[in-house]
């Protein structure tokens, strides 16, 4: 299949002719990758079972692991969702258009093939203006899983999706004016408490002041088997991860950057090549074949915009081991943390507090 890619410019005619053409494709039961505020989305028409069928063969996307539908309009939600409770429409004002996904019981015109076989849906409306601009112009729901292949890093920039998705899809809008970085938060409102099922840019202090008690699902930290069913199905499967083998180091800030080091003479003089992850203020520290710095330590934010990208200029680089310090969890960085974690197979490394401490 060949992809038209389909850059956003400044000017604004050849724009209107690309959000027409994608609508167009869309409408035909056809895929389009397009930027959103957290990642890129693989999107198709999210009350067309066929369509969105495809959208789980371009991915290589277990047919159990659900899609998330994106509207341009609150009310579009009474039209996905069979039971829309007060608290469910508090949090859509608190934080609509925005990074925040909501689990709702669907009604009827969801098809099955959509929610991976589950009787809940899941509805975003994204602020970015390339995707509203697509839901609006196209007229239909778009479901809208993150636009990788499944199991590889989620796409923040063009040219991720062109990599993974070029020849599976027909259109691609790009447009690196992913601002987030990293996938929403998921909360699912279907029960009895409302329970994040993924961390993301909104944290649970952000929806706890809306909602009051909010619980985290256990699988949000913990390993789930193959046989486990859980609330987010997107949860048992490997994630984010690169080509590498990656390990997280934690403990001591000395202590991390000595066993890395460590670590990464031991593969070097083996023969293998070894990258580092970093925060800038300690990314001089290492010895290693290529040392990434997300951004100032303390710039959650930051971490959050650069790490996928980060994950996949590895892998471009050939490094067969990736090191990795921690990065802060007060706000977004929770988020970084769990995919971090989830990346490296929650292997964790700990340095301790080191000799000198
Ligand atoms: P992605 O955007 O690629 O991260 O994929 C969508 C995410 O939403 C996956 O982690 C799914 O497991 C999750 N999701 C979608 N629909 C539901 C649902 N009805 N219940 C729980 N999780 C869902
Ligand atoms: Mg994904």
């Amino acid at each position: 299949m060949e992809t038209v890619i389909a850059r956003i410019t400044s000017d604004q005619s050849e724009n209107n002719r690309i959000y027409e053409q994608a609508s167009e494709v869309l409408r035909n039961g056809g895929l389009v990758a397009f930027p959103t505020e957290t990642v890129y989305g693989l999107g198709a028409n999210a009350l067309d079972a066929k369509a969105a069928s495809k959208i789980y063969q371009a991915k290589g996307r277990p047919s159990d692991n659900p899609l998330i539908v994106h509207i341009a309009d609150m009310q579009d939600l009474f039209r996905l969702a069979s039971e829309v409770s007060g608290q469910a429409l508090k949090l859509a004002e608190a934080f609509w258009p925005g990074p925040l996904t909501m689990i709702l019981k669907k009604n009827a015109a969801v098809p099955e093939t959509t929610t991976g076989g589950l009787d809940t849906v899941a509805v975003r409306m994204p602020s970015h203006q390339a995707a509203e601009r697509l839901i609006r112009t196209s007229g239909i729901y778009i479901a809208a899983p993150s636009a990788n292949l499944s199991g590889k890093p989620s796409p923040t920039k063009a040219s991720h999706v062109i990599s993974d998705m070029a020849g599976r899809i027909d259109m691609i809008i790009a447009d690196d004016t992913v601002e987030i970085g990293l996938e929403s938060t998921i909360v699912d409102m279907s029960g009895q408490v409302p329970a994040i099922l993924r961390p993301g840019f909104i944290t649970q202090q952000q929806l706890s002041q809306v909602l009051g008690e909010v619980a985290v699902d256990p699988a949000v930290t913990q390993e789930m088997g193959a046989a486990a069913v859980p609330r987010a199905p997107g949860m048992k499967y490997k994630h984010y991860a690169p080509e590498a083998e990656l390990v997280i180091v934690q403990g001591q800030e000395q202590a991390v950057v000595d066993r890395i080091n460590q670590m990464a003479e031991e593969k070097m003089a083996a023969g293998a090549k070894v990258g580092v992850l970093a925060a800038e203020e300690t990314c001089g520290c290492y010895k290693a074949d290529v040392v990434k710095a997300l951004g100032k330590r303390a710039d959650e934010a930051a971490a959050a915009k650069n790490l996928f990208a980060a994950l996949r200029e590895f892998d471009s680089c050939g490094v067969d081991y990736i090191y990795s310090e921690p990065f802060p969890t007060d706000n977004v960085g929770q988020a970084v943390m769990n995919r971090l974690i989830k990346a490296a197979g929650h292997t964790i490394v700990d340095a301790g507090i080191g000799e000198k401490a």
